[in-house]
């Protein structure tokens, strides 16, 4: 079996084309967080997003967190497409307030490079895909805010964190309208999703639609109102795509758009 293997591979090897092959596969720059460690600082990401991005037909490269303005146009000029991943909170003077005592964990220099990478994404009409923080983060680059802590915040809420629990489990349900790209894409106006995050898209930014509520009138996905995709969701799909594969889909669309932009971009 182990020698079958070696031999497959070794065959792959050998019919290796240096001009690429089949078609290129669009390039998706993912965001990556820094942790500190003593001694050190790693750049990182769940691997949970890469695996979303190389299963949906992507060639994933992780963006490290920078301040320079000219290696973000170095990351710009080489993606198709970007992914604005889970993390900590948003600082809330990001969007004119000052944080409340459930606000504990923030990163000044990850919302810098976010909200740049963002802006200047936009203007190149990139496809974005926001998860979690993602959704946050596009909502807030974009000119709108966040419900600072769900549960301190708005009254009568559902459980938003289900903690220990694997992102591979499904918590809870949300409604999507049907007049939206995540409709087209999922082909559900019901679905089950996974949930952890406190905080969540409040109002809306300008340019931007809800497209899927949970029960409890929380915002669990937007997307660009214009012809560009930009599409956030408040859940994680990468943490669904083993178990529950029709979470795919989403990444996959994500893909699409990618190479319809390097289309345009290819053909200026
Ligand atoms: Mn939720």
């Amino acid at each position: 079996m182990f020698l079958k293997y070696i031999i497959v591979s070794m065959k792959k090897l050998m019919n290796f084309n240096l001009t690429g092959g089949e078609t290129m596969k669009p390039v998706i720059g993912i965001t990556t967080f820094c942790e500190y460690k003593p001694g050190k600082v790693l750049d990182e990401v769940n691997y949970n997003y890469i695996h979303s991005i190389v299963a949906a037909g992507g060639a994933p490269v992780l963006l490290p967190v920078v301040e320079r303005e000219d290696v973000i146009e170095g990351y710009l000029s080489i993606i198709d497409g970007i992914m604005f991943t889970g993390g900590n909170d948003i600082s809330p003077m990001l969007y004119g307030e000052n944080p409340i005592k459930e606000v504990v964990s923030i990163s000044e220099d990850r919302d810098y490079f976010e909200f740049l990478l963002y802006k200047k994404a936009y203007m190149r009409s990139i496809p974005m895909l926001g998860i979690c923080r993602g959704v946050q983060l596009i909502n807030t680059a974009a000119g709108g805010t966040l419900y600072q802590d769900i549960n301190a915040q708005k009254e009568n809420s559902i459980s938003h964190s289900q903690s220990d629990t694997p992102a591979s489990n499904l918590y809870h349900s949300i409604k999507i309208s049907k007049d939206s790209k995540l409709y087209s894409i999922m082909g559900s106006e019901e679905l089950s999703v996974n949930s952890f995050h406190h905080q969540s898209v409040k109002k809306t930014a300008p340019g931007f639609n809800i497209t899927a509520l949970s029960p409890d009138g929380i915002v669990e996905a937007i997307e660009s109102t214009d012809k560009s995709f930009i599409l956030g969701v408040q859940w994680h799909p990468e943490g669904l795509v083993d178990k529950h594969p029709e979470f795919l889909k989403l990444f996959k669309a994500l893909i699409d758009a990618s190479l319809t932009y390097r289309a345009t971009k290819h053909s200026l």
